[in-house]
Parts: C-alpha cells; structure tokens; sequence
C-alpha cells in the first residue's frame, strides 16, 4: 500500500514473478502508464518468487521511483499458484487484478475490467484467451486437453481460454483466502465460487522477454492438482480398472480350463504371464490413485504454509535482521 496516500486502495495488481529479469523493465513501461492513467489510488504487488536472477534487485531499483510498486520477496521458490496466494492474502485493493509477469496477458485491458466490474457489480472479470496463436502448438495442444477435462470434472463455468489473468472483487478475494484448499489452482477455485461474473477478451501475445517458468513437470504438477482438487472421478476409475480386469481373468481361468480338459496345460506360459502383467499393472494404478488423495489429506492435515514472506515492503517489522534487504543502489 502507498504510505503517501490516506486514501483506501482501490486496486491491487498482482504480479508473480520468478527469474523475470529480463521481462521486468518492459513490464513496469507498460503497467506503470495504464494504472497511473487510471486516476484511482492502486499498488502494484510484486511476488518475487525466490528468483535467482536479478529480479530482486530491479525490483528494489523501480521501487526508488515508483511509490505504489510494493515487493512481497518470499523465501523460496514455491510456484505460481503459491506466489499468487501471498499477493492475494496481503492485498489491499477493493479489486484486485492477477497478471503474468511476462507481458502474455496485456495490462492495458485492466481499466476495461475495472470499469466493467464496477458497471454491473461483478465480482470476477475473467481474461479470457482470444487468440492463442503465439503459444507454441504443443502449449496449445496440452491446455485444449487440460480445459476439456476440467470442464468435465469441474463443470462448464471453467471458462475454456480463461488462464490466471483475472480481476476479484474483494469479496472473491477473501472468499478464496477463507478456503481451506493447499494446493490451489485459481482457474478452478474462482468459477468454483460461483459469483457474478463477466469476461473481457484479449489476444495471448508472445512472452516479451526470458523462458517459460512452466516446464512440462510443472504442467502435469499443475494438470494433477487440478484433477486431485476438484474430482473423486479417478478413484472410481480404479474401480472400473479393477472390474474390467476381474472380467478378464474370468476369460483367463475359462481359457485356462479348458486348456486343461484339453491336456494342453504346458504351453500356459504365455497366458498366465500376461495375467500377471495386466492385474499387476491394475493394482499399481489404483495405488498410485490412491496415494495421490492420501497425499492430499496428508498434506491438508498437515496445513503447512504454501509460501514464507521474507520481506513485504509494506509491511517492514515483519523483517529479522538477518533478512534485511540488499538495496543497490538504482543502475544508471
Ligand atoms: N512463476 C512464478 N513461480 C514459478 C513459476 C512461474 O511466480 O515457480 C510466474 C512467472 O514468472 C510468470 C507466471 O508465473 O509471471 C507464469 O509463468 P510463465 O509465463 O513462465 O508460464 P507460461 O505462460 O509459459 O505458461
Ligand atoms: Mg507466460
């Protein structure tokens, strides 16, 4: 929150970010015009999410001129999804607006989510993808599959192209932060809400600068917290598995007695070894089915914080010591 100001935040943007030195300085020459256009008192969160590059120290540079900017560093590296709980927990705004650091998700498009918000009293705009065209055909083909399935599970208000940039009313906001969920994945929790809602539509540009932060184990991490957060439906498949293969081993032991009425019993190998294979597999998938939910409660009975703050501009006293902020000075 601006320290300058009295007035009440009415908009917090939320930005994680995770070794996006190199999208940074575009990113603050884009956002920066559009909330100061705005006229309305805002921050700018930005979660660093344990970067191992330079993005701690530009962050601490821009800050230098750029009062609303307030830096949440966290200790460690713990996701996307984490990085986006720290900023929604500690921000301040009436609204507050979700967006990549890597300049996917125009920031230009957040005063027409304001404005539509405020118009009809919603309490979520979804940014919802256009055009993805940018993205590459593998990205594409993956999140088609994605949406399809948690359409299914999670029903059809899981908007196909709606990715995490989002605006919350702060109703949304501490609806969320009250959910007892660990492992969260927002594009299923906000339409899960179910409050009013309405979308903005926008083109999916390239990423301006740097890799993506989401390798492949991270999306299939992301695609089974989705499934494991929102559906029992893979423990029935389980069942399903199990029943398809009793009736397998129904036809086996037919085969198998008949080879035996026939005296063909030695030549059994092959049919006995593939039975063995296939209810093995069997039981492997529907342990691993069940020790992904086990894991689940596991982690819930635990409740283990997702993400540690080490600093929080707005917040100093929160500070130790040992974690006082390496400030450089600003580069020329
Ligand atoms: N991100 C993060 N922590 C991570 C991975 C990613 O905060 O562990 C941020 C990243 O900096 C970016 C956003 O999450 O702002 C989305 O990541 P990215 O653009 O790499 O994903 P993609 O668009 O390729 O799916
Ligand atoms: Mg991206």
């Amino acid at each position: 929150m601006p320290e300058e100001r009295d007035e009440p935040v009415a908009l917090s943007v939320v930005i994680p970010m995770y070794n996006e030195e190199e999208a940074l300085p575009a990113l603050v020459s884009r956002v920066r015009p559009v909330l100061d256009g705005l006229g309305v008192a805002h921050e700018v969160i930005a979660v660093d999410d344990g970067s191992g590059d330079r993005t701690a120290e530009l962050l601490a540079a821009f800050r230098l001129g750029w009062p609303e900017l307030r830096i949440i560093s966290l200790r460690r590296n713990s996701g996307h999804q984490a990085a986006l709980t720290a900023g929604l927990d500690r921000s301040a705004g009436a609204y507050v607006v979700s967006l990549d650091a890597d300049l996917q998700d125009p920031p230009e498009k957040i005063p027409e989510m304001l404005a539509l918000a405020r118009a009809e009293g919603l309490d979520i705009v979804y940014g919802v993808r256009a055009d993805r065209s940018s993205d590459t055909g593998f990205k594409r083909w993956t999140a088609g599959l994605y949406y399809r399935l948690m359409r299914r599970l999670a029903g059809p208000s899981v908007l196909a192209q709606a990715g995490d940039f989002r605006l919350l009313s702060r109703a949304a906001v501490d609806a969320l932060k009250a959910l007892p969920d660990q492992q969260r994945v927002y594009r299923l929790l906000v339409p899960w809400l179910g409050f009013p809602s309405g979308q903005v539509t926008y083109e999916r540009a390239p990423r301006t600068a740097g890799r993506t932060k989401y390798p492949l184990g991270r999306m299939i991490r992301l695609a089974v917290d989705s499934v494991t957060g929102f559906s029992a439906a893979p423990l029935r498949l389980a069942t399903w598995l199990g029943a398809g293969a009793f009736v397998v081993c129904l036809g086996l032991l037919v085969y198998t007695l008949t080879a035996f009425a026939l005296g063909r019993t030695v030549p059994g190998w092959t049919s006995l070894f593939t039975g063995l294979v296939f209810i093995g597999a069997v039981q492997l998938i529907c342990v691993g089915l069940l020790g992904e939910y086990v894991g689940r409660i596991y982690t819930a009975v635990q409740n283990r914080p997702t993400y540690f703050v080490r600093n929080d501009t707005s917040a100093p006293e929160a500070e130790t010591p040992a974690d006082k902020p390496r400030v450089p000075a600003p580069r020329g």
